[in-house]
């Protein structure tokens, strides 16, 4: 039996996969079995932020396994605070609790709103407004969370507490937080798998504003916009806004599994012992992975984001066969007149892999592709629009 028919056999069926079987990579190529190569447009799904086998992440990890891989929370360990100390000093949040996952992130971020709402206002303060057409993860609470009916639909009963309202429109968003005395508004500034849709500033300036003057904690998942995806360190910068709470993973930590859950001067303290915990989160060679991340995550490397970005924008505003290119940084949404999916088979055969979001055709290359090979990228996946 080859991969491909133990997998069908192994492996449970959550996955429709591609036919293809990856064994290797450098940065921004990776090569299947039979070895043809393929430029990497889609960065599994946002996470190796610096590219396949990048040295510098492989070094950091191979130190770090070799001294100490993992302790549990029992210990104190270094490469967990120092990563921490990094991310507060960007963001000018207070503290960061770890786990291994978006979703992880989001449910800590949740858990911190709820209980600071039902410390200060009362326990029937419990509430989470998310955005119709969100994505939160895939746990109970966070499916609960997302919103998109058809993740829901299999899972009934949810996680009760949470309401959706229509991105853009404020007035339905203050009327319901106040209904539902509102513990907390979770939103991505650019919606990912919901189609690669950047919020609209006002909107977002607006809920922030709101957010404050009713002392309802604003999460921000930067679950797939963060680290340097957007062009800024996270997407909120972009905004102006300054959250209360902040959620990330894919790209923290380059490929190794980390989730983030950063907490400002509000809910820095808002857990006490034994009130939330993981045996993974803050591991240390994941951890050690990050910091080689986010040092890299400069003012250079952002404008260099930027820059492609500006290009990738460019490039596909007016190519034939595209109806219209949304995203921000290096997280690109091409709406195409031919089907997504069928775009990015053929880009698949000619040595391009892409990703879908809705029906579009999702670009979120490794931030330091170079920029010769994502020009060769976007000719062929322009090759590949024409129906
Ligand atoms: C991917 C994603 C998640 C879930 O992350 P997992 O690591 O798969 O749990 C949550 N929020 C957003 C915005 C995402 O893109």
């Amino acid at each position: 039996m080859n991969i491909i028919e133990k997998d069908k056999e192994y492996i449970a069926s959550t996955y429709n996969r591609f036919p293809v079987h990856l064994v290797r990579g450098k940065g921004s190529l990776v090569y299947d079995e039979n070895g043809k190569e393929y430029i990497d447009m889609g960065s599994g799904i946002g996470v190796t932020s610096f590219g396949i086998a990048d040295e510098e992440w492989q070094k950091a990890i191979a130190a770090q396994a070799a001294q100490l891989q993992h302790t549990s929370n029992l210990y104190y360990t270094s490469p967990c605070v120092i990563l921490a100390g990094k991310l507060c000093e960007k963001t000018g949040m207070s503290k960061v609790f770890f786990s291994n996952s978006g979703a992880e992130a989001n449910e800590c971020a949740i858990k911190a709103a709820r209980k600071y709402a039902a410390d200060k206002k009362g326990k029937d303060y419990y509430t989470v407004i998310t955005l119709r057409n969100s994505f939160h993860g895939r746990t109970l609470t966070t499916l609960s969370a997302t919103g998109q009916e058809h993740y829901h639909e299999l899972y009934t009963p949810l996680t009760p507490g949470f309401a959706h309202v229509e991105a853009g429109n404020i007035e339905e968003l203050r009327k319901t937080a106040l209904e539902t005395k509102a513990a907390a508004i979770i939103m991505e500034c650019v919606q990912g798998e919901g189609g690669v849709i950047a919020l609209d500033k006002d909107f977002v300036k607006s809920v922030a504003e709101f957010a404050r003057e009713n002392d309802i904690i604003l999460i921000i998942d930067e679950v797939q916009t963060g680290n340097g995806r957007s062009g800024m360190f996270y997407s909120y910068m972009n905004y102006g806004i300054k959250p209360d709470v902040v959620s990330t993973a894919k790209g923290l930590a380059g490929g190794l599994p980390l989730g983030a859950t950063l907490l400002g001067e509000k809910v820095k303290d808002v857990f006490g012992f034994g009130d939330h915990g993981s045996t993974f989160g803050g591991n240390p060679v994941c951890c050690a992975a990050a910091v080689s991340i986010i040092d890299r995550i400069d003012d250079a490397l952002l404008e260099d984001v930027r820059e492609k970005s500006r290009i990738i924008f460019e490039e596909f505003k007016d190519a034939p066969g595209v109806e219209s290119v949304s995203g921000m940084g290096l997280m690109v949404g091409i709406k195409t007149v031919k089907p997504a999916g069928d775009v990015v088979k053929e880009c698949m055969n000619k040595g391009v892999l892409c990703l879908t979001a809705k029906d579009k055709v999702r670009l979120l290359p490794a931030l330091n592709i170079p920029a010769d090979t994502l020009k060769k990228a976007i000719a062929i996946i322009k090759e590949s629009l024409n129906p």
